[in-house]
């Protein structure tokens, strides 16, 4: 507390991202990066970036990685918005098209940026419980007052809905934005970008740090309605106009020429995936089907936070999220078979 905060400054409860540990060099399963680096063709597009031209802004529009995204996902230049990471994106968006007077609706257990940009403006509430499998229980999101947001696949707990079931909610909305959280949809879930055409309420949020390893570089999209990106865009320019810098922009646009890479290093982790979902259920665990890169873990008789500090001292780092409903849980990010070979071997050890 300092006399010098303003009182939202002091009433704000910050996200805490996943530790970037710099004490010892760890198996890091913790944020959800990926095991393999970006494609080669982002590396040569970044040393192909003209030092002497940072000395220049970068384009505000993003224009050369908005009509990369509008050709891979065939939809228009305007209805692509490009942003500083998906994060940024979903701050946008909370501002662009929810309301303090309006209440919007979230999972009880999701992504926990949501209260935090929630709370940064001033956005009430409800919570919607998950059941007792972590299944999202749809009707509940029906006729919101604000809005909905939901993370599909969900995070911390991987599950995924069929996008076709997503439709009733856009439906039952039909005044109110939806937005779709698909920071995990390429690594085996189908995407709601189909539905853009038939549900002028659906913003698709996406990412490029997970699926196409990037991260470090900071870039995200959302897709939709013409009139939802206007919306991103007032806010964006009327808080930052140059959001993605030159390395960005052309690091962006050199990974979605490059698909093939893509789609292998995403099958890899999904062969990897389900090898260590079998390993671990072998072991006793409980292991939600997982349609992240990522899998969400319990054991009937280990306590998490203990399995957590044991997995630590054995230099893997995982997470664990001390809060209700989930602290008997694990996320576990799919590293390489040789991190996850180790990871397994260290749980061997562990739970005998
Ligand atoms: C990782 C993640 C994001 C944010 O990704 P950026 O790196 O900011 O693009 C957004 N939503 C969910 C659910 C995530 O897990």
């Amino acid at each position: 507390m300092s006399k010098f905060w303003s009182e939202l400054t002091a009433s704000l409860t910050p996200y805490v991202p996943g530790e970037q540990p710099k004490d010892q060099k760890y198996i890091k399963l913790n944020t959800n990066e990926n095991p393999y680096p970006p494609s080669p063709s982002v590396v040569e597009a970044l040393k192909g970036v003209s030092h002497a031209d940072l000395r220049l802004y970068p384009d505000p529009t993003c224009e050369s990685l908005i009509h990369a995204i509008a050709d891979r996902y065939d939809l228009q230049a305007d209805q692509i918005f490009v942003g500083n990471g998906s994060d940024e994106i979903l701050a946008f968006a909370f501002a662009a098209f929810f309301s303090p007077n309006r209440a919007i609706r979230f999972a009880d257990i999701t992504y926990s940026f949501y209260q935090v940009y929630a709370q940064l403006y001033q956005v009430p509430v409800e919570r919607v419980p998950l059941d007792e499998a972590f299944n999202t229980p749809l009707e509940r999101f029906y006729y919101s007052e604000g809005g909905v947001v939901i993370a599909n696949p969900n995070a911390p707990t991987s599950k995924y809905i069929p996008v076709d079931e997503l439709r009733a909610v856009l439906e039952h909305n039909p005044d109110q934005v939806v937005i779709i959280d698909e920071a995990y949809i390429d690594f085996g879930g189908e995407s709601a970008v189909k539905l853009i055409s038939s549900y002028p309420n659906l913003l698709v949020v996406q990412t490029m740090s997970k699926s196409r390893s990037l991260a470090g570089l900071r870039i995200g999209y959302a897709m939709g309605n013409q009139e939802l990106i206007e919306g991103l865009n007032r806010i964006k320019n009327s808080f930052n106009s140059y959001t993605l810098d030159r390395l960005a922009l052309a690091g962006g646009v050199a990974s979605l020429q490059d698909e093939a890479y893509f789609e292998t290093t995403n099958a890899r982790v999904i062969q990897t995936r389900e090898w260590t979902t079998a390993q671990l259920r072998t072991l006793g665990f409980d292991v939600m089907d997982s349609k992240a890169n990522f899998v969400f873990i319990t054991h009937p008789n280990q306590d998490a936070s203990q399995l957590f500090q044991a997995l630590r001292h054995r230099g893997v780092l995982v997470r664990f999220f001390n809060q209700p409903r989930i602290d008997q849980f694990l996320r576990v990010s799919i590293g390489t078979d040789e991190e996850m070979q180790a990871f397994i071997q260290a749980l061997k050890e562990i739970v005998g």
